[in-house]
């Protein structure tokens, strides 16, 4: 079914102590909504993460895992540990998974298939570079990051999947897509996803914006029909710029 979703992408930021401080303003500021709310700590602090907001409706997501089941992986973490500890929703194909840890659409289309086959939901990310979008290349370009990760799935995958469409150009750099590009883009990919598996398939999967959503842009961003809700980053980090976010939906 589609869903209402604001997922907070915390990167490489919070420490155990800043983590719970976050989770604690986060739960008491919470506010009554039908959206689903997630959070995304970093890997150390997940399990205490999960512990922390055991009473409470948001949820705890991972930023990444491997393909692999186990084994010579050093540094890594499998599907199994995150299931686990209570994990059940990863976010896959983030544009600086891309950029700094060379995935490529192959792993990544491993990675969404390893997830599904453990019966977790994948946050999907993708989106286009600036250069991509100047030449008017970016709607090939996100066509192929989807075909080259997805489209090889079965039918019955998809209500496992979540999208969110990045524009690599908004991401932290506080310049944000117009809610007409969102809404553009996003009728885009719900046509390409319907032309690839079906019509109630792509009216059903939800797909998130990001890029510099902020309390003061979310409420516009998330009008758009086809915006389901919203990857937040930066914001993510200030409980009363989140919990606003949340409210904009
Ligand atoms: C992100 O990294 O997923 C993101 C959307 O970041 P920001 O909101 O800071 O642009």
């Amino acid at each position: 079914m589609r869903n209402k979703i604001v997922a907070g992408n915390w990167k490489m930021n919070k420490d155990l102590t800043g983590t719970e401080a976050l989770l604690e303003e986060l739960s008491a500021k919470l506010p009554d909504t039908n959206a689903k709310v997630m959070v995304s700590p970093t890997f150390v602090n997940l399990a205490n993460a999960v512990q922390k907001l055991k009473d409470s409706k948001i949820e705890v997501i991972a930023q990444n895992m491997h393909f692999a089941e186990n084994g010579a992986y050093t540094g890594e973490i499998s599907a199994n540990m995150l299931l686990n500890i209570g994990i059940n929703t990863v976010i896959i194909g983030h544009s600086e998974r891309r950029a700094y840890f060379g995935e490529t659409d192959e792993i990544l289309s491993k990675k969404v298939k390893a997830a599904l086959a453990n019966n977790m939901q994948v946050m999907f990310c993708f989106g286009e570079e600036l250069e991509d979008r100047k030449s008017g290349n970016h709607f090939n370009l996100v066509e192929s990051q989807l075909k080259n990760a997805l489209f090889d799935l079965d039918l019955a995958a998809w209500p496992n999947i979540i999208l969110a469409y990045e524009p690599v150009w908004a991401i932290g750099t506080g310049e944000t897509a117009s809610p007409e590009q969102a809404q553009e883009m996003h009728a885009f990919i719900r046509k390409t996803i319907a032309e690839a598996f079906d019509t109630d398939i792509a009216e059903n999967v939800s797909i998130l914006y990001g890029g510099s959503v902020k309390p003061g842009n979310a409420e516009e961003i998330f009008s758009k029909p086809d915006v389901d809700g919203g990857l937040i980053g930066g914001a993510s980090l200030v409980a009363d710029d989140f919990i606003a976010i949340v409210k904009a939906i």
